[in-house]
């Protein structure tokens, strides 16, 4: 059996990992337009100065002889021939596959904004590449704008803090990374950035970048007619998947991307996809379970994406850690929000409905966080808690049996 990966990044090197695991033998080789593995949610680390190159890395140093896999870094996949099972590579290769996996993750989207298709100056933030020129562009700058408060947007600006550069964010949401964050876990952040200069602009669009006669940016225009001074932009306003070598083959995409089903598969019987290239949850969790779940069923055993709470991220911006889990804000008024804050800027906040826990956002002591995925992973019906439920401590789930085994303590609980 020969599987090909296209990707090594969360889903390429899960989907890998996996595979071997399931099938000890298979010949496996991977295909990456990178040319080594790195994570991309540590890169403003690195524009920071905080790691290294090789510290961005987040595989075992001999991952390729301990899991046995051939590797072609640099090389990008052009086109496929479904019929012929086989993938032309931008170095005038072709490989065969049996089973190939699909985990190309996706570009940075730059929406259509006036003269954004001309200007100079303006950069995407995804990959390493993305990551030195910014550095390179940055020194150079006075005025940076970022586009998108999202994770990525957010990274920018954090990466970029010790500069010593005008820094600002456009966002058009009201707050920061408002798929993960209420208005107070936002307000927490922007107000640590805020002490660090850092500018921010809610509830507004760019409108319009005006340009120098050399091209290159130096005014934001916004939807509200006001311009921020700006000669360079990073624009972090979504993503789009990298499918464009399945173009002329007949396999299915959507607005999101690669179409797969709960097993990962696509409408060809012998490819897979997972990750940013689908477009089912543009983060790493998510990509590292579909790339899993994907890798598990092309090697033969079965496996199917249930979890709920994929949705999970963490995140810790100027030394204040948080943790998301589903969604952050109540989608009606069914839904019980319960909440926690302290003195020193400690949030708690757990969103259900029908006694099953539909979101959370901890911030500052994540020391909750044991007991969040505990009540999560039990299934436990939160409004026959018998403890208020940020009472409730680790203890409580688990007593010690004779044999020193932990088990549940459900009696407490009334479940
Ligand atoms: C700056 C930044 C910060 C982020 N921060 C967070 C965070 O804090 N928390 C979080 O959960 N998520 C974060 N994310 C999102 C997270 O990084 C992604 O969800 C995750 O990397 C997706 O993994 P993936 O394997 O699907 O794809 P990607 O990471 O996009 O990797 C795609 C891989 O495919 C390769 N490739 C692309 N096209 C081809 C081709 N044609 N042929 C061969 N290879 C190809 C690429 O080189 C790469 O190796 C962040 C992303 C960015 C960019």
């Amino acid at each position: 059996m020969k599987y090909v990966i296209l990707g090594s990044s969360a889903a390429g090197v899960n989907g890998a990992k996996e595979i071997r695991r399931v099938d000890p033998t298979g010949e496996i080789l991977m295909i990456s337009k990178d040319k080594f593995i790195y994570s991309r949610c540590i890169l403003h680390r690195y524009m920071s100065g905080e790691r290294t190159k090789d510290q961005l890395c987040f595989v075992e140093d001999d991952f390729f002889e301990r899991y046995n896999i051939d590797w072609m870094g640099r090389t990008e996949a052009i086109a496929l021939d479904t019929k012929n099972k086989e993938v032309s590579l931008s170095n005038n290769e072709k490989v065969k596959y049996d089973k190939l996996l699909i985990a190309t993750g996706a570009k940075s989207f730059f929406p259509p904004i006036e003269n954004m298709d001309k200007a100079k100056n303006v950069i995407g933030l995804r990959n390493i590449d993305d990551s030195v020129e910014i550095m390179k562009k940055a020194k150079e700058a006075d005025n940076i704008v970022v586009l998108g408060a999202g994770l990525v947007g957010v990274d920018a600006i954090s990466g970029l803090l010790n500069y010593n550069k005008n820094l600002a964010l456009v966002e058009v949401a009201d707050r920061l990374i408002s798929l993960q964050l209420d208005k107070k876990a936002s307000s927490t952040y922007e107000e640590a950035f805020e002490e660090k200069g850092v500018k921010f602009f809610f509830n507004i669009m760019a409108k319009k970048l005006n340009l120098n006669e050399k091209g290159e940016v130096k005014g934001l225009v916004l939807s509200d007619g006001n311009e921020i001074p700006c000669d360079l932009l990073i624009v972090a306003a979504g993503v789009r998947s990298n499918t464009e070598f399945l173009k002329g083959t007949n396999i299915e995409l959507d607005r999101g991307g690669l179409v797969i089903d709960s097993n990962g598969r696509t409408n060809d019987p012998y490819i897979y996809g997972g990750g940013d290239v689908t477009g089912w949850g543009p983060i790493w969790p998510v990509a590292v379970k579909e790339g899993i779940i994907a890798g598990s069923n092309m090697a033969g055993v079965s496996k199917e994406m249930t979890d709920f709470f994929v949705s999970k991220s963490t995140m810790n911006f100027l030394g204040i850690p948080t943790m998301s889990l589903g969604i952050s804000e109540p989608k009606d008024d069914s839904y019980i929000v319960e909440l926690e804050e302290d003195e020193k800027g400690n949030y708690k906040k757990i969103i259900h409905k029908d006694g099953k826990i539909h979101g959370a956002i901890l911030q500052g002591d994540l020391s909750y966080a044991g007991v969040l995925t505990q009540l999560i992973k039990d299934n436990i019906d939160v409004t026959r808690v018998k403890k208020p439920l940020f009472k409730i401590d680790y203890s409580d789930f688990f007593h010690t049996t004779d044999t020193f085994e932990f088990s549940y303590e459900k009696e407490g609980y009334n479940v």
